[in-house]
């Protein structure tokens, strides 16, 4: 059964690190990082409404200027959360552009900046191109400790990891997971359409069974008759996890676990060989084998190693065999608890 989102690499896993979240149903789409989204078709780049930004690595934020150009022109607001000196670098970027043909009848486009540190948000900016992208002071959200997006059907959560410097690491869970039973919904004579999408939502959203919609011309049905009848199946909403650019130091370890912990699916750096295991210490990143044991720790679904060096461009099939022999409880790698 497809999920509340489709998450996929947005390059191989040689280049640039970074996960596109297509929202379905949502003509909405999420980014986790945003190096270089050349893969990325234009349609999809105009869907995203929400970039999260681990940290200020060229490789993770160069992608910027791409999304800029193709939302320059549009009627719309993009989201960017990072970690610290993420407001000053969305900042530094539009500055290093001549503005003088945007004013009050540009396109409404504006970017939201936010900094984030852990313990919350620490510096908003917002940046129109009606204003020539001046940077504006604007209120931080209000929202629960470790969550930087709350929506009706989902959060965004996040975890500060150590990379020599900050590096969030992500997490989108989806509240409840709702299922059509395509034959109960045959036998009661109603056919798919919005209606259905709506009512899905509405249980996503919490509404109670009393709520209604009209099914087909002239025919209301409740949510509670919904479920009721097996057309409507609620069970735990999905969750992905992304974690990139970190040390395999413990207090990592334990804080990406807690963010991955059961995952439907997790997307984890897996740098080096274990061999290079002194590199990868020293580059604050980690191996192989100790992603695979982090994904196993974790007790993820379905695990997708990423970020490799470029080192082992001859040798990939190395990299993935060490992943996942750790995945699978064998081979080298940071001792599960
Ligand atoms: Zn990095
Ligand atoms: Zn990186």
């Amino acid at each position: 059964m497809a999920g509340f989102v489709e998450a996929r690499l947005v390059n191989e896993p040689f280049s640039d690190p970074g996960v596109f979240l297509d929202v379905r149903f949502g003509r909405r789409a999420i980014l986790f990082d945003l190096g270089d989204v050349a893969a990325l078709s234009a349609r999809e780049i105009l869907r995203v409404g929400d970039v999260f930004v681990s940290h200020l690595h060229m490789d993770h934020f160069a992608g910027f200027d791409r999304l800029l150009r193709l939302n320059l022109y549009q009627e719309r607001c993009l989201r960017i959360v990072g970690p610290p000196g993420l407001v000053r670098g969305v900042e530094a970027k539009l500055a290093a552009y001549s503005w003088n043909l945007l004013g009050p009848h540009s396109a409404d486009f504006s970017i939201l900046a936010l900094d984030w540190d852990g313990a919350g948000f620490r510096a908003a900016g917002v940046f129109r191109a009606r204003d020539a992208f001046r940077r504006r002071d604007t209120p931080f959200p209000d929202l629960p400790p470790g969550i930087l997006l709350d929506e009706p059907e989902f959060t965004v959560e996040a975890a500060v990891l150590d990379h020599g410097i900050p590096c969030l690491g992500f997490g989108l869970q989806e509240r409840l997971r709702v299922n059509v039973h395509r034959a109960r919904l045959d036998e009661m004579g109603l056919a798919p359409g919005p209606w259905l999408t709506q009512a899905k939502r509405a249980v996503r959203a919490g509404f109670g069974p009393e709520t209604r919609f009209e099914a087909a011309p002239g025919r209301t049905m409740s949510l509670g008759v919904l479920r009721e009848a097996g057309v409507l199946h609620v069970g735990p909403g999905q969750r992905v996890a992304y974690v990139t650019d970190m040390a395999a130091s413990a207090a990592n370890l334990d804080a990406a676990a807690r963010l991955a912990a059961g995952a439907d699916l997790f997307f984890v750096e897996a740098g080096f060989l274990p061999d290079d295991e002194a590199l990868a210490r020293a580059k604050h990143h980690m191996t192989a084998a100790d992603a695979g044991a982090l994904a196993r720790r974790a007790g993820v679904r379905r695990a997708i190693p990423f970020h490799f060096s470029a080192r082992y461009l001859e040798r990939e099939a190395d990299v993935r065999a060490a992943f996942e022999a750790a995945f699978a409880g064998h081979g080298k790698g940071a001792a599960p608890k």
